[in-house]
């Protein structure tokens, strides 16, 4: 039997103790406020950035968006994340992808100062999860894959943690989140030797690859919980890593691609916000 873990129910329930907890700060006459640097004209950014704001105002975050101009260079986003982050009415930045000429978001996310990086998007934070430094908060995607875990009751300590993609934004954060939770964690990625056998040592297996339907039942341990943060187009809508029809009947469990990751991870992304204005960056 598997079950499909509903993300969305734990969504709302993160949402839930976010709005109570951006209510308090509002009382205290602090207006807990989300700045978003997007790209103009990018159709699924724009679609991204609406579900956030959405999920702001359903829980009481001021969502500023700022459009970037086509021509703008890494220099010139940099130096704008930098002033959105000095501004003390502003207590979150996310940068959103993609970026105008293809600029990393690592290559300009150090001009946010950690304590406002609620996705994780500099080079600091990652080193400080890394370091297990307190003070900075993890990509929100990688700290959603947590969350179910958590919510799940999914022991970690001691188990064999495999996560496919080594992108800095999920798979390199979520090998590292795991590994602060005493798993035994493996990182596999397009280079990887027999990718099927490696992922059937797992007790937990992440899928971050955007491949669809790379995993399949040849993938899966008896009894594996299977998290598919992929999101790849498809007809009429989309699909995740992860062959969920393969997988049933061995995976113990599976987060659905819609309704799965993606939820947690806006849910995630206000909690974040709210730390920052709280001034309490995720420890570590
Ligand atoms: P990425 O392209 O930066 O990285 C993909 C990683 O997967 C790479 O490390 C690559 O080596 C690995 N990979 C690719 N093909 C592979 C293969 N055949 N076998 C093994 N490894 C392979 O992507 P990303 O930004 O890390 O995102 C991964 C997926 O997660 C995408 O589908 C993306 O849309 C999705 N995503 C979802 C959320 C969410 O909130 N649910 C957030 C971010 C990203």
């Amino acid at each position: 039997m598997t079950r499909v873990i509903d993300g969305k129910a734990i969504a709302a329930a993160m949402n839930d103790r976010t709005a109570r907890s951006a209510a308090v700060l509002r009382e205290r006459g602090v207006i807990p406020a989300l700045a978003v640097l997007t790209p103009a004209g990018d159709e699924s950014a724009n679609w991204y950035v609406r579900s956030i704001e959405r999920a702001a105002a359903g829980v009481g975050i001021d969502c500023r968006v700022h459009q970037l101009a086509p021509a703008a260079d890494a220099a010139l986003i940099r130096s704008k994340l930098g002033a959105l982050s000095e501004d003390p009415a502003v207590h979150a930045v996310i940068c959103q992808t993609p970026l105008p000429g293809g600029v990393a978001v690592a290559a300009v996310g150090s001009g946010i100062a950690a304590g406002k990086d609620v996705d994780g998007a500099s080079p600091v934070s990652l080193g400080m999860l890394a370091a297990g430094l307190p003070g900075a908060f993890p990509p929100a995607t990688a700290a959603a894959v947590m969350e179910i875990l958590r919510h799940e009751n999914v022991p970690l300590g001691g188990r064999r943690a495999v996560v496919i993609g080594r992108s800095t934004v999920v798979g390199k954060p979520a090998a590292l989140l795991l590994l602060a939770q005493d798993a035994t964690v493996t990182i596999s990625h397009s280079r990887t030797r027999n990718l099927a056998d490696v992922c059937r040592e797992a007790d937990v297996l992440v899928v971050a690859a955007g491949q669809p339907e790379l995993v399949g039942a040849g993938h899966v341990a008896p009894g594996a919980v299977v998290i598919d943060v992929g999101i790849n187009p498809a007809s009429g809508g989309m699909v995740g890593d992860v062959s969920i029809k393969a997988v049933t009947g061995i995976a113990s469990a599976i987060t659905p691609v819609p309704g799965g990751v993606g939820p947690v991870t806006t849910a995630q992304l206000m909690s974040h916000t709210i730390r920052a204005a709280l001034g309490i960056g995720l420890a570590r």
